[in-house]
Parts: C-alpha cells; structure tokens; sequence
C-alpha cells in the first residue's frame, strides 16, 4: 500500500464521467453475480466499491436506469449517457451509499475483495472467489454495522 495515493480516481470510457475519493473512505469492496450486475455488466459478476456518497466528488452527469433488484430493493444504475459505461449504481433504499464499478477506477491494483455476494447464481464459466467470504444472496446491507457507521 505503500505507493497507493490517498485520493483514488475513475472515469467512464469517453471521460465525461469522473470521479474520486478518499481511500480512506472505502466501506468495503464486493463481488456481485446476482443476475442484474451479470446482465448490466454482460459478464459474470460486478466488482464494486462501497463509498458513501458525500465522500465521493463527481464530475459530469449519470444517467440512471431503475430496475427492482434480486432481493427487492431498487437498485439505480449509473452510466454515461455518451459511451454507456456503468461507473457507480445504489439502491434507492440507501441512497447515501454509492456502488463503484472497480473497473473504472484508474488503478485498482490495491484493491482487495472482502466478500461475494449472489452466489447462488455465479457461472462456472465465472466461479466465486472462495477463499473470501461468500453470500448465497444479498448479506443484507441494512444489518451491516460496519457498513452503516462508515457510511454517516
Ligand atoms: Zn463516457
Ligand atoms: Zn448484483
């Protein structure tokens, strides 16, 4: 960790989305193969950051498409309107924490994985990761009082 700057930043493809934060700030880090991160993604699972909303600073405007996720709760998708990328989603439950798509960040080599969650319909062509902790569904956000008191 030691050359890893403090302030992260990513951008969609064509750059008209932007954003940064503190890595500091970071909640903890997710793989998700539910069937929505699969089909938005269109590949096996969706790697996201959590980060609460007011730590992070964003530059240009996502568009955002609303779908009722797996385990009921709305899930928003961020993306650019002009090259499509998916950059940051949340669920319209708990808007104060934004989801990033670790791929956009513009380096991500320090990024370590705390857990899967949606296994039950993970691909063997896109396994889970099992030496991390595993949910069969959605860990449930709302009880995750690291997530909570990080978030505020
Ligand atoms: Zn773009
Ligand atoms: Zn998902």
């Amino acid at each position: 960790m030691n050359n890893t700057a403090s302030i992260q930043t990513g951008r969609c493809q064509c750059g008209n989305i932007k954003y940064s934060f503190d890595i500091t700030s970071l909640i903890s880090a997710h793989n998700c193969h539910c069937k929505d991160c699969q089909r938005s993604t269109g590949s096996g699972k969706a790697t996201i950051l959590f980060v609460a909303k007011k730590n992070i600073t964003m530059e240009g405007q996502l568009k955002f498409y609303e779908v009722k996720g797996s385990s009921g709760s709305h899930v928003r998708r961020g993306f650019c309107e002009n090259c499509g990328s998916g950059v940051i989603s949340y669920a319209k439950e708990i808007p104060h924490i934004y989801y990033i798509k670790a791929g956009t960040l513009e380096d991500s080599s320090w990024l370590k994985i705390d857990s899967n969650f949606f296994t039950d319909s993970a691909h063997d062509w896109n396994s889970p990761d099992d030496s991390i902790k595993s949910y069969q569904g959605n860990p449930s956000m709302i009880s995750n009082i690291k997530t909570l008191l990080k978030s505020f």
